[in-house]
């Protein structure tokens, strides 16, 4: 009997996986496959940190399809040419995947359907990885949302997302196919192997992503109402597994729906709204041109921004700009792979703002670094950060790293984790206040423009 094929992509997970599902629900035999496309024009090759976590990810995700009697084939290369391949060698009459929702990436996407339909192949698609896909949540006139907060009223006054699909018991066994070697995709770092403080501080992989989920609930749910402060674990962390599909959308919505303690009730609403903010980034990128390179507000292209001095951004990328906050947030970031939001918020300001560096440095530096990093959410914040974004913060907000810090981690204790009391501290690397003004100046001769 002919068999079907699953392409994972963003989704590297058994349990609610429609494609999954339906790629089982065919009959015969059921190949998992995940392509390393870095030949297709237009995909931006992953960043540094989330090649580490892609590895892991999918040795993990290959070992829970082993211990089911299965496996994951590796494939490199364009995937409209691999996909029609390997339904050839794996005689499949069927390809399920789950959408994504990049331009490039659905245009490559309709192109491999169309190619396999004339074929005489079906080919499927399913929503898997956002509560509301970017058509779904539109306003009266039918147009995109670009405030959040009426993003918001309007998701939650649409049905309520589905229920996640259950995990599957038993895996039909794979076509006998060839992989690559996993190792041979060569994904890790190794010289200098630098990823030793984002073995410390992760788990990639479906295992993982539930631990942190039910660990968040447990122990940090009832304190979310603390969640700038970055000296507490207050937040979920699950960004990075959000970001590869580990866990789904719908099965953290309904685990936060579930069985839980008065106040950790209480603040399960706060913390679906930040989920939802992942969700307005996604609509905007999918809405918009390549928000990664260009300025949602178009006016933004006029922004007189400086000449890139190497030497000041080495100072930025490295923690060593003279303000505590932002230098400790550097450095998680180097070191974890990781930032807290309100840090990142403070870090960005800094460069964008008191630097006046064009925000796609900074957006490419955490693509590089981020664990999460993700070209809707990486981008939009980098955006909202800037002022150029579809909900921006107004340009005359500057973060005073300094206040943020008073305000946020009073004791240091955050900073201290990063930035050693006795540590020789470089002076601050601008004024503060001269800084700020300039970007007022900056903005004002980008409005006359
Ligand atoms: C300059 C900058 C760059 C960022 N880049 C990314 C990125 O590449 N990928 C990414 O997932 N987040 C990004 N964020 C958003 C935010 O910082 C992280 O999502 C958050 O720190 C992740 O920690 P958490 O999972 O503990 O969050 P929690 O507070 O536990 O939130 C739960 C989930 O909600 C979503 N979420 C929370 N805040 C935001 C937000 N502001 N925007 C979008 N989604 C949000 C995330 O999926 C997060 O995992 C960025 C923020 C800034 C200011």
């Amino acid at each position: 009997m002919s068999g079907a094929l699953v392409w994972l992509r963003e989704d590297l997970r058994l349990a609610d996986n429609p494609a999954l599902r339906a790629a089982i629900d065919h009959g015969g035999p059921v190949t998992v496959v995940v392509v390393l496309d870095e030949e297709s024009p237009g995909i931006r090759p992953v960043g540094a940190a989330s090649r580490w976590w892609l590895h892991h990810s999918l040795a993990a995700l290959d070992a829970e399809l082993r211990d089911r009697d299965s496996r994951l084939v590796l494939r490199r290369g364009g995937a409209a040419r691999v996909i029609p391949e390997l339904v050839a060698q794996a005689d499949a009459d069927a390809v399920y995947w789950n959408r994504r929702y990049g331009r490039v990436e659905r245009d490559l996407d309709a192109g491999i359907k169309s190619a396999l339909t004339d074929d005489g192949t079906e080919a499927h698609s399913f929503a898997a990885n956002l509560l509301w896909e970017p058509w779904t949540v539109l306003t009266g006139q039918g147009e995109p949302f670009k405030v959040f907060t009426p993003f918001w009223r309007a998701a939650q006054a649409m049905p309520e997302p589905r229920h996640p699909l259950p995990e599957p018991r038993d895996l039909p066994a794979p076509a006998d196919v060839d992989s690559d070697d996993l190792d041979d995709w060569a994904l890790l770092p190794t010289k200098p192997d630098w990823a030793g403080g984002l073995r410390d501080a992760w788990e990639p992989g479906e295992a993982g992503a539930h631990r942190k989920l039910e660990q968040f609930v447990h122990d940090a749910l009832e304190d979310y109402d603390q969640r700038d402060e970055p000296a507490m674990a207050a937040t979920s962390d699950l960004s990075p597994h959000l970001r590869w599909g580990e866990v789904s959308p719908y099965q953290v919505w309904h685990r936060l729906h579930g069985e839980l303690e008065p106040e950790q009730r209480r603040q399960a609403p706060a913390f679906l709204r930040q989920l939802a903010w992942r969700e307005f980034n996604w609509n905007e990128y999918f809405h918009c041109d390549d928000i990664a390179t260009v300025n949602v507000r178009r006016e933004f292209d006029a922004f007189p921004w400086r000449d890139v001095d190497e030497d000041e951004l080495d100072r930025w990328r490295h923690g060593r700009t003279g303000f505590d906050l932002v230098d400790a947030g550097m450095r998680e970031l180097w070191h974890s792979g990781a930032m807290h939001n309100r840090v990142r918020l403070a870090a960005a300001s800094f460069l964008v703002k008191n630097l006046l560096v064009d925000w796609r440095i900074g957006e490419q530096w955490f693509w590089d670094t981020l664990v999460d990093a993700d070209p809707a959410n990486n981008a939009g914040n980098w955006q909202w950060v800037a002022g150029s974004g579809f909900d921006a913060a107004p340009y005359f907000r500057v973060f005073n790293p300094d206040r943020q810090m008073e305000r946020f981690d009073p004791h240091k204790e955050y900073v201290r984790r990063w930035v050693p009391a006795d540590e020789e501290r470089p002076d601050p690397m601008v004024d503060l206040k001269a800084s700020r003004q300039r970007a007022l100046d900056a903005y004002d001769r980008m409005r006359r423009a």
